[in-house]
């Protein structure tokens, strides 16, 4: 049987009922944007991610260019952010008019090295927006601590973070304001496509809100040309069935971590760090050695389907060396690209597998050291 990299299908058939029966109920009320579904679910979203209020909206990336924009984020302005990250972390500086600064990774957590921030502000510099990696926190007091000093606002990229707490604080409730997604196989997973803007400023979270919906606060009374990047109802009713669920998902995740690092512990290889003040929520679950392509064939031969997030640091694409990014020396961020390995990982994941998976790596590893 094969082990995919996340199982879907397994989440489905476990809350069937719930999430059909919230998907009939927005159907049948026939109101599918915005409204009191959407309203709910930004309600006890905010209350689970610790903010004070939360903006629904269109995905992940939408969230991000929203929040960077209500902040003022413009045309040539600098936005301090990791490579080491999906695109579209970066995109969205980049669709404001603003200039990604690419700041280079701790070795361990594979977050912004908040040591090295200092150095690359100047007097453009807007915006600090961390990335909590793979469900991991970014060094959050130190960059609070940075953002007040120099000035900056705080923009947390947790699209990977969903319940995730940094010395018992949740992320989501830090930043000025903060970026999540609920693309299907993140840790909370709609539909389709679909992402939340959290935040304790209400003038901000308002800004965001307009945002969303053509610039609008009141129908046709548009006050900033805006966007139309509104979560809908069905997905927010999903969303609710779901929410619920996730602090047990994310206990299973970081159970099956324990696992996986239990199982594979002596063998000469990388095993996820996790800092003593952070609660992270393993969205990935992410070993690193420089055997990295034979291993992803072996798992292969077993069907067991591995991934690499992410194979290159954004300064090493091409779409962001197009625009002049590629010039920076970041040698953690190459040397983690060349080495992480991302292992099945979701709740619904057994120990049957853990151990299989398992057992392809130390065999691939310990032939290796006998060779
Ligand atoms: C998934 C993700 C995004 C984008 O979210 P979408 O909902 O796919 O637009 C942004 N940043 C990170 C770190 C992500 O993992």
């Amino acid at each position: 049987m094969r082990i995919p990299a996340v199982d879907l299908r397994a989440q489905l058939s476990a809350h069937h009922d719930e999430l059909y029966a919230a998907i009939h109920r927005v159907v049948d009320s026939c109101g599918f944007i915005l409204g009191p579904e959407v309203e709910g679910f930004e309600r006890d979203f905010a209350r689970a991610m610790g903010a004070a209020g939360a903006v629904g909206v269109g995905s992940g990336t939408a969230a991000l260019e929203l929040a960077l924009r209500a902040v003022g984020v413009r045309s040539g302005d600098e936005v301090i952010t990791a490579a080491f990250t999906f695109a579209a972390t970066a995109e969205a500086i980049v669709h404001c008019g603003a200039r990604p600064v690419f700041c280079d990774i701790e070795p361990g957590t594979l977050t912004i090295d908040p040591s090295l921030v200092d150095a690359l502000v100047t007097p453009r510099t807007r915006a600090l927006l961390p990335v909590h990696l793979y469900g991991h926190p970014a060094d959050l007091d130190a960059l609070s601590e940075l953002c007040r000093r120099r000035g900056l606002w705080l923009i947390e990229d947790a699209a990977q973070a969903h319940g995730a707490r940094w010395r018992g604080r949740p992320c989501g409730s830090w930043g000025d304001l903060a970026c999540f997604s609920f693309y299907p196989g993140k840790n909370l997973g709609a539909f389709g496509d679909a992402g939340a803007v959290t935040g304790n400023d209400p003038e901000l979270l308002a800004r965001v809100r307009r945002l969303r919906n053509h610039g609008s606060r009141d129908k046709y009374h548009h006050e900033e040309v805006g966007f139309c990047e509104r979560l809908d109802a069905l997905q927010a009713a999903i969303l609710s069935a779901k929410l619920p669920h996730l602090s047990a998902w994310n206990e299973a995740r970081r159970r099956h971590a324990r696992r996986y690092s239990e199982l594979l512990a002596d063998l000469p290889l990388t095993l996820p760090w996790n800092h003593l003040d952070a609660y992270a929520v393993v969205h990935l679950y992410v070993i690193r050695t420089p055997h990295r392509d034979e291993l992803v064939r072996a798992l292969q031969e077993h069907e067991i389907d591995a991934a690499v997030h992410y194979p290159r640091g954004l300064h090493r694409q091409p779409a962001f060396i197009e625009l002049g990014l590629g010039d920076v020396v970041l040698p953690e961020t190459d040397r983690a690209a060349n080495e992480v390995l991302s292992l099945p990982m979701y709740p619904e994941l057994t120990d049957d597998q853990i151990q299989e998976v398992a057992g392809v790596v130390r065999n691939v590893l310990l032939e290796r050291r006998t060779r």
